[in-house]
């Protein structure tokens, strides 16, 4: 079983990903992606985007702001209620959240549970604080996870949120997305970018981070329809795990009910995947109903509503929504990528067996000697291999020691080229996950390359 130790420092070494500010001690729950991280990021948003806005008829996309007009998040709703429950400890002050307390002694979710219940059970347990062991707590109170910042004018109220979901830069576009494309209902919005939480108690690397990044698409029904399209998304939402590489029998379907569902949601199904530190929330599909529309229309004055051309039939659409976290998928696919393997000469290795999809770098291009013409063969195959993506030149060091480096990060496959391959225009391509090797002629060598890895 793969730890989440081994998988953050494979990142560090890596490249993957790095403690955010580290030449000033760190900042907590802060990261950097470095280079291979920020391609495999890239590489699934880049997939991402092609199959669900690219690829479809029925989607476009935006790039929206972070920060919106303040009256968005009133109308939204988060203002009054995208909050979660704290207390602090008495003893060392440290801040917990109280439901996770609760369920730490609790086998199950305290998921909507008043602040009364949850100091109740608190106090009755006599929890202890994870961090001193100290048992007094203040009573649970409510915290909203938005980040609040100052806008530079002056004016009566000069603060503005950073956006706690990508969705309301969607929902507030909506009306020019209609008004200047031929969108017809059923229809959706994509959008890639930036949010930022407020959390209490971040952790588990990237898995709960202060600023990540979501992908989200908002899909306008019928409200007479939304059932259909909603499960149709929930199929497609499983398709997008299986492209990325995630082991279909470590996601778990968890139907939200009651009041654990968020405070716009009629219907929220959530993805769970099985991290190595346990089963938690990678993807959601929400049916958010017509709130936000309508909740928009009530307090911008503006009509956001569709008159569906064929029957003149006016209503407010409703939404279904599927909700990917980028950085959750960035630590799934690791999770499910990463491998230890014994050797048959006794030796070990390390490998990310990531689908080619995926592979910060698609091919790494190994010249057997820094001289005689080796170098000048190989940069000529890796100008050809290049039409796959990111690939990598590497001539430093033992070939063994360069293919190790490779599995490391992913590579799916190594092309070395050797003496020989001066005089009989081949090469030797070596898979990361048999470690085969086989020869190929250069001439075929690309189409030998996309056939096997990279259709
Ligand atoms: P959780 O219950 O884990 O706090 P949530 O239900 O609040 O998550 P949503 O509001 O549905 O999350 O956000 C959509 C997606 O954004 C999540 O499924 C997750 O992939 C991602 N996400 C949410 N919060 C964070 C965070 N703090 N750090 C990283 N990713 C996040």
């Amino acid at each position: 079983m793969t730890t989440m130790d081994q998988i953050t420092a494979l990142c560090k070494r890596r490249g993957f990903i790095y403690p955010g500010s580290e030449i000033y001690g760190g900042f907590a729950n802060s990261y950097t992606y470095g280079p291979y991280g920020t391609q495999l990021k890239k590489n699934i948003k880049n997939l991402w985007w092609s199959m669900f806005v690219e690829r479809r008829e029925d989607m476009v996309g935006i790039d929206g702001p972070i920060l919106l007009h303040p009256k968005t998040w009133k109308a939204s709703g988060h203002v009054d209620t995208f909050n979660d429950p704290m207390v602090d400890c008495k003893n060392c002050n440290a801040r917990h959240r109280a439901d996770h307390l609760v369920e730490s002694k609790l086998d199950g979710s305290a998921d909507g549970w008043s602040l009364e219940k949850l100091s109740n059970f608190i106090e009755q347990e006599q929890i202890k604080c994870p961090k001193c062991g100290q048992r007094e707590f203040t009573d649970a109170r409510q915290f909203n996870l938005m980040f609040q910042t100052q806008m530079a004018k002056t004016g009566s109220d000069s603060t503005a949120y950073l956006r706690p979901e990508t969705a309301q830069a969607i929902f507030t576009e909506y009306k020019n997305v209609i008004d200047t494309m031929r969108v017809k209902v059923p229809f959706g919005i994509g959008q890639i970018g930036k949010a930022f939480r407020n959390e209490i108690t971040p952790g588990n690397f990237i898995f709960r981070v202060l600023e990540f990044e979501q992908m989200e698409i908002e899909y306008f029904v019928h409200p007479d329809q939304w059932r259909e399209h909603f499960d149709a998304w929930v199929a497609l939402m499983y398709d997008w795990c299986e492209i990325i590489g995630l082991d279909r029998e470590k996601i778990h379907e968890l139907d939200v009910e009651g009041d654990a569902l968020a405070h716009y949601s009629k219907k929220t199904i959530d993805f769970e995947y099985e991290f190595p530190f346990g089963i938690k929330e990678l993807y959601g599909c929400a049916y958010r109903t017509d709130f936000d529309l309508s909740n928009h229309e009530r307090e911008s004055g503006k009509k956001l509503k569709w008159r569906d051309p064929a029957t003149n039939e006016e209503y407010t659409p409703h939404v279904v929504e599927p909700t990917f976290g980028v950085d959750r998928t960035v630590l799934a696919v690791l999770s499910e990528a990463y491998q230890e393997e014994a050797l048959e000469d006794g030796s070990a290795r390390t490998v990310l067996k990531l689908k080619p999809v995926m592979s910060p770098v698609k091919v790494a291009v190994l010249p057997l000697m820094k001289k005689d013409g080796l170098p000048e063969k190989a940069r000529e195959v890796l100008a050809l291999v290049q039409a796959f993506g990111n690939c990598e030149y590497d001539q430093s060091g033992n070939v063994g020691k360069r293919y190790r480096r490779q599995d490391e990060i992913g590579t799916p496959v190594c092309v070395t080229i050797d003496y020989e391959s001066l005089d009989d225009q081949a090469v030797t391509v070596r898979d990361r996950d048999t470690m085969a090797q086989e020869r190929v002629k250069i001439d075929d060598l690309v189409s030998y390359l996309r056939e096997k890895y990279f259709l």
